[in-house]
């Protein structure tokens, strides 16, 4: 067939179409002559307004479908519909306020004699006799406590007192003020570069270009390391819509990044050793993905993910990968030079860009203390050249390169009238003391030192490990790597285990997906460990003698939490309590 036969065959086709359209038109002016065209502007605004918002819901609820599956999804979508009825809201926050007073039961006599204004005359010294009277009012940890007080014995000995002295020494100094602290500003480069030596940085596999700062606790390190991760990855490779991988398993301290710093968060679910699935993060990597995150080892069941395997998955996509080493860095490094089998970790393991330590964890120094610690200044701080400058002068030609700054961690200023200002992370002011504190600790124990307490809490988490499954009716969650040891039961409700552990004076981790408790075994419990196994043994006796009993304690309310298919209400209940507390 020629042009000219085709352009001839369509032409009563086009013919026809014109005309329908024409059509169309007149019919269209027809009918919208009898409105005013005021209205007929008003009338089109309003329909793609409530058009694009019909689209973010249905977008909203795709993303939904996909995170979180169509039970959840539809839940979800139901609660909301709810909601809008009158009178639902009301009759829900009625329903939340009753938990939240059992929540607060406890509380709620002591709270009416708290001080709601200065006194008019100060108490002087006499204070000082008021905090030992709260301070005695507290629970007694003493060895009784899953992680939260890392250091071993008595609070006015030994290490607490070493840590305590260094502390006031210091208690009123400021990093901020390096001019008038030089102390100080040295101590925190010196922690940053011991720290730095137990993750490889002294190895050539490291690239020999390993900084970091201190910061006020491993919340604040993993901020800091998205963050900066976040504008590196824009300054790179331009991504603007910023994505994060996470196992389900990871801190809520990436939950808080995401939401501070708009940053769309991803769960990679974790495989039956509760490591997490690499082949899944590997399909949620996309052109927005600027982080995937592993833990070594994961909070709640102290396992290592596959760090190499991460590694190998971040490099051959070019994005950051951080590693998660607030609970195990001041273990893992001496563990493994004890011969204890521990998979690699730090940054010799190619494709690593990021990490955060916790001193105030096994580091055992002042609570407050952490080390955020980067492969190289690249993701800390971008330098762009930004342009050759030509010019003259006295008749000579001269070339300047002009060197900007994409800042990605620190925040210079320098138009304020207050002067030139430069601070490294979230915080202004800092407390020298958390400083000096963190670097006596490391001082004081020094590698023998590091050894000899991690020795102690890998045998005593051993020992407790092997206790454990041998008691009829627990078992062990996976194979702790470390000092975490989590445990459930396939025929108990392990939360009213939990209870009465708590009034045996315990202070365990209610964990929960799958429900289960854990110990973070820390010097507190060396020579403790014979006693919590009896009273864990004898509290799951306890239970399942009485398996209708210890309806009071938490047990009910996680219980409830593990039903409830929408994770929004709990959370709302989670906030509305908070919201009481101050
Ligand atoms: C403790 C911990 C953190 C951070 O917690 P902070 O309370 O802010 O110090 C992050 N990740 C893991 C695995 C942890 O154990």
């Amino acid at each position: 067939m020629t042009r000219e036969e085709f352009e001839e065959m369509m032409t009563p086709t086009f013919l026809i179409f014109g005309e329908k359209l024409e059509e169309a038109r007149r019919i269209a002016n027809d009918s919208l002559s009898r409105f005013e065209p005021v209205y007929v502007v008003i009338a089109s605004i309003s329909c793609w307004i409530m058009l694009s918002l019909a689209w973010r819901l249905v977008c909203s609820f795709y993303d939904l479908l996909a995170e979180q599956g169509l039970k959840t999804a539809l839940v979800k979508l139901t609660l909301t519909c709810i909601k809008l009825i009158p009178g639902a809201n009301d009759y829900i926050k009625k329903e939340q306020n009753k938990v939240i007073d059992k929540l607060q039961a406890s509380m709620k006599t002591e709270r009416e004699c708290w001080r709601s204004e200065l006194p008019s005359a100060g108490l002087g010294t006499q204070v000082i006799e008021q905090l030992k009277a709260e301070k005695s009012r507290d629970k007694k940890w003493q060895g009784k406590c899953s992680g939260a007080v890392y250091i071993g014995g008595s609070e006015t000995e030994g290490h607490f007192s070493l840590v305590n002295e260094a502390y006031c020494l210091f208690a009123h100094t400021n990093p901020l003020h390096p001019d008038v602290f030089p102390s100080v500003s040295r101590f925190e480069a010196e922690v940053v570069a011991m720290t730095s030596a137990l993750f490889g940085s002294k190895h050539s596999a490291s690239g020999g270009q390993v900084c970091g700062n201190m910061t006020s606790g491993g919340t604040e390190s993993i901020l800091m390391a998205v963050k900066s991760s976040r504008d590196y990855m824009q300054a790179r490779r331009g991504v603007t819509q910023p994505e994060i991988i996470i196992p389900v398993s990871a801190h809520s301290a990436y939950d808080k990044a995401a939401q501070y710093f708009k940053i769309k968060l991803r769960r990679a679910p974790v495989k039956e050793d509760l490591r997490v699935d690499v082949q899944a993060v590997k399909k949620l990597i996309n052109k927005n993905t600027i982080i995937i995150v592993g833990s070594a080892p994961g909070f709640p069941h102290g396992v290592i993910d596959p760090i190499e395997e991460l590694g190998a998955l971040a490099l051959g996509r070019g994005i950051c990968f951080h590693v998660d080493l607030c609970l195990g860095g001041f273990v893992l490094p001496f563990a493994k030079k004890l011969g204890y089998p521990i998979p690699a970790f730090d940054f010799t393991v190619p494709g690593v860009t990021s990490m955060s330590v916790d001193v105030h964890k096994y580091g055992l120094g002042p609570k407050g203390t952490s080390v955020v610690l980067y492969r190289d200044h690249e993701i800390r701080k971008t330098e762009i050249i930004v342009f050759l400058h030509v010019g003259t002068l006295y008749g000579r030609i001269f070339w300047i390169l002009v060197l900007d700054f994409e800042q990605h961690q620190f925040v210079a200023v320098t138009d304020w009238s207050g002067g030139l200002y430069i601070s490294p992370s979230m915080a202004g002011s800092r407390s020298g003391a958390l400083i000096a504190g963190a670097w006596a600790s490391m001082m004081a124990l020094g590698e023998e030192g590091y050894l000899d307490s991690v020795r102690k809490v890998m045998d005593t988490s051993q020992r407790i490990q092997k206790g454990i499954s041998l008691i009829p009716g627990l078992y062990v969650l996976g194979k702790p790597d470390m000092t975490v040891v989590a445990f459930g039961s396939n025929d108990l409700d392990i939360y009213k285990v939990n209870d009465v552990m708590a009034s045996r004076g315990w202070s365990l981790n209610a964990l929960h997906r799958p429900a289960s408790i854990h110990i973070c075994v820390t010097l507190q419990h060396v020579d403790v460990e014979d006693m919590f196994l009896k009273d864990l043994e004898e509290s799951v006796n306890i239970v399942k003698e009485n398996p209708g009993k210890f309806e009071d304690g938490m047990a009910p309310i996680y219980g409830a939490a593990a039903k409830m298919p929408d994770r929004g209400t709990v959370g709302d209940i989670l906030v509305a309590y908070m919201d009481t507390t101050c």
